[in-house]
């Protein structure tokens, strides 16, 4: 079986494509922005109309409902590149979140297919204050009253550009029937989690009465990409705001999860092509003891260490994504790359900070930044350790009597 690491024709065309719009549209602002803690709202509807003129816009969503119709393995090679660009001001470039395939009826023309057209934006609303890695432990709840829920609970660390349209709000809607009595028993006399929570997910509109958004603290990675906290109080909503079935919110998020983990690990490794190639720049310049400092060996080693990590990286995302696209991939799989991106990420932007040495802290270079931003990879969409909880797991479980 022969293995073909070549890009195709279409990709090579898309990466160049996203290329020539970061370098347009994205980067002459992105140090302002970041310097400001803001998006002008200008700047955000111009990256977005212009993206959606371009075609980059949606495109991890199906053709079937106007997105782009990308493979995974195409749609890793287009957040790679797309990643070259912080958060901020490549979420303009809007990527929907796949989790909105589950709309149904009157949703899909509402939620979906208005995102995909740019019209609309979602933030996606699982972590509270007291669950963040044991997310089971959401104390948000959708109560049934009639035709409606009522949703009490906060939200927070919920990610989003400008100021999202709705959010796609996860809550418990109740505890799962105990299969048998002996379970029963067990659970009356106190697992240590007791009866497994029903977990739904929901469409919630801004605007609707006790639905409060409100921006949270400043994040020191990507500055200018907004996190807000989001409080219900005795919000009501119609039952039909139900996204997928009753209890299943949690298949969704999973779903979901694999795909931003390989958006993640493709992230990391873009940024850490931009961040390699400014540290090469320097080091093949910067004079010191009458010589370019690439020729010490302590630094020029540090180069060829992030050059292999980041191919190690996106080997590991790109295989990562064909195993998607083959059906093969398993939760363990987007772990890995997710882990080994974020990790690499992380090593490759210090040892940068390193190489330019002083200047690697100023902000007048940009290597600060991303040293800032990569931070935030190693912890979002799913910690360094509970990706490798999620690894052991596969490796163990086969094997556990
Ligand atoms: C900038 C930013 C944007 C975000 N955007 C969103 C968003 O849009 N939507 C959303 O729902 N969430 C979002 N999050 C939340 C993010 O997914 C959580 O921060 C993350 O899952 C970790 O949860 P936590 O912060 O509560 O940390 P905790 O879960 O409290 O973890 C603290 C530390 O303990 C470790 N730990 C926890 N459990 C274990 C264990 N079993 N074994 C070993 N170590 C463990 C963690 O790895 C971590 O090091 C965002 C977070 C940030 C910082």
């Amino acid at each position: 079986m022969a293995i073909d690491f070549a890009p195709s024709e279409e990709q090579r065309l898309l990466v160049e494509s996203a290329r020539q719009f970061l370098e347009r549209e994205v980067y002459p602002h992105e140090a302002e922005v970041d310097r400001a803690g803001e998006v002008p709202e200008d700047l955000g509807r111009r990256i977005r109309e212009r993206a959606i003129a371009q075609g980059l816009y949606a495109a991890n969503m199906p053709d079937s409902v106007g997105g782009g119709g990308l493979d995974p393995v195409g749609l890793a090679l287009l957040d790679r590149e797309l990643g070259k660009a912080g958060w901020a001001l490549r979420g303009y470039v809007g990527r929907p979140s796949a989790i909105l395939m589950a709309c149904a009826g009157e949703q899909r023309e509402r939620y979906l297919r208005a995102c995909v057209r740019g019209e609309r934006h979602e933030c996606f609303a699982l972590t509270e204050p007291g669950a963040g890695s044991d997310a089971m432990a959401i104390a948000t709840r959708a109560v049934r009253d009639g035709t409606d829920y009522v949703l009490n609970g906060t939200k927070h660390f919920i990610s989003g550009v400008g100021v999202p349209d709705f959010a796609i709000v996860f809550a418990v809607t109740g505890t799962d029937d105990l299969a048998s009595p002996a379970e029963a028993g067990f659970a009356k006399a106190g697992t240590p989690k007791g009866p497994r929570k029903r977990i739904s997910a929901f469409l919630v509109d801004r605007g609707t009465a006790g639905f409060e958004m409100r921006r949270g603290p400043r994040c020191v990675s990507y500055r200018a990409y907004n996190n807000f906290e989001l409080t219900f109080a005795d919000c009501r909503i119609a039952a039909g705001q139900m996204l997928g079935e009753e209890g299943r919110g949690f298949d969704l998020a999973n779903e979901w999860l694999a795909d931003t983990r390989l958006l993640v690990a493709a992230t990391c490794c873009g940024r850490a092509e931009r961040v390699l190639d400014m540290a090469v720049e320097w080091a093949a310049t910067r004079r010191q003891f009458g010589r370019t400092i690439g020729r010490f060996q302590g630094i020029g080693f540090k180069l060829a260490d992030m050059a292999t990590e980041l191919r190690a990286a996106d080997m590991l995302t790109l295989n990562a994504a064909w195993k998607l696209g083959q059906g093969t991939l398993t939760a363990a799989d987007a772990a890995m790359a997710k882990l080994f991106a974020s990790e690499m990420l992380g090593r490759v932007t210090d040892h940068a900070v390193q190489i330019f040495g002083g200047m690697g802290l100023m902000d007048e270079a940009p290597v600060e930044r991303f040293w800032r931003d990569a931070r935030v990879e190693r912890i979002w969409d799913g910690t360094s350790e509970i990706q490798r909880h999620i690894i052991a797991r596969e490796l163990l479980r086969p094997r556990e009597t």
